[in-house]
């Protein structure tokens, strides 16, 4: 199927220290995959490169056939509104915003009305679940339930790619794999590819397709299942 995303020879350094030496992967649409590997070995730079987040020294991140870097900081940016969402392990949802006001909040970004975005909102709320938190705030709702609305948020510009990183990170195991059965669940009901940053094996089992990274470097198609 059709390359949507793909990453080669990235090299990534941090003053002395190489994040990535030789990073390259492809992601088709629709597909899950998980970045595996230790601490510190370059995932979550991997990721950041794909997103368009941070610029490689070396190397190419193609999205749909496009060098990110010939565009522009604006034309980035923009991309990463409209194509890309974004979930991470916390601190990502506005505190003074309800639920669905937090969902609405990419929408509004991109330009929609309030009343369109609310009821958008309300839809991916819906689709989740998670209806009966809609007017509350983060701080009024589970860890589990705010994650998961942080999935909706992810999810309602409808985009082609989701990344997560270490979306579980600050779950239990049985809220961690609600998350996961949720976010794979509507990414492959509407062909939305994710690449996920994570070093529990439970929570890669959820991909299509497992790649290590280790010192800077990944080792493709490890596991595929
Ligand atoms: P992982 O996600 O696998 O834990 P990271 O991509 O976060 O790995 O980090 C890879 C290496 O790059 C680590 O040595 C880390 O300390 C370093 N690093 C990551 N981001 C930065 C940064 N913004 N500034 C300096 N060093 C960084
Ligand atoms: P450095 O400061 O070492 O050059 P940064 O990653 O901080 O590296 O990026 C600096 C510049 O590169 C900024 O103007 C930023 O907008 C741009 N940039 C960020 N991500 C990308 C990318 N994926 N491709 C090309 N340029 C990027």
């Amino acid at each position: 199927s059709t390359v949507l995303l793909e990453a080669a020879g990235v090299r990534k350094a941090y003053g002395p220290t190489d994040a990535l030496t030789a990073a390259s992967l492809r992601v088709c649409a629709g597909e899950v995959v998980a970045l595996m590997g230790p601490s510190g070995a370059g995932k979550s730079t991997l990721l950041h490169c794909l997103a368009g987040i941070v610029r490689p020294d070396d190397g190419t991140v193609r999205y749909q056939g496009e060098d990110l870097a010939v565009l522009t900081d604006r034309a980035r940016s923009a991309l990463r509104r409209t194509d890309f969402g974004f979930v991470f392990q916390f601190g990502q949802l506005v505190p003074e915003l309800t639920c669905l006001e937090n969902v609405a909040l990419p929408l509004r970004l991109n330009g929609e009305r309030g009343r369109a975005s609310a009821k958008r909102a309300r839809e991916m709320l819906a689709e989740l679940g998670l209806a009966d938190i809609a007017g509350r705030r983060p701080g009024e709702v589970s860890g589990g339930q705010g994650q998961r609305v942080a999935v909706a948020r992810a999810l309602v510009t409808s985009p082609r790619v989701v990344f997560a990183d270490e979306p579980t990170g600050a779950l239990d195991s049985l809220n961690g794999e609600q998350v996961m059965q949720l976010l794979t669940t509507v990414a492959r009901e509407r062909g939305t590819a994710v690449v996920l940053v994570t070093h529990e094996p439970r929570v890669a089992a959820y991909s299509d397709r497992e790649v290590v990274v280790r010192d800077g470097r990944t080792r493709e198609l490890e596991v595929i299942r």
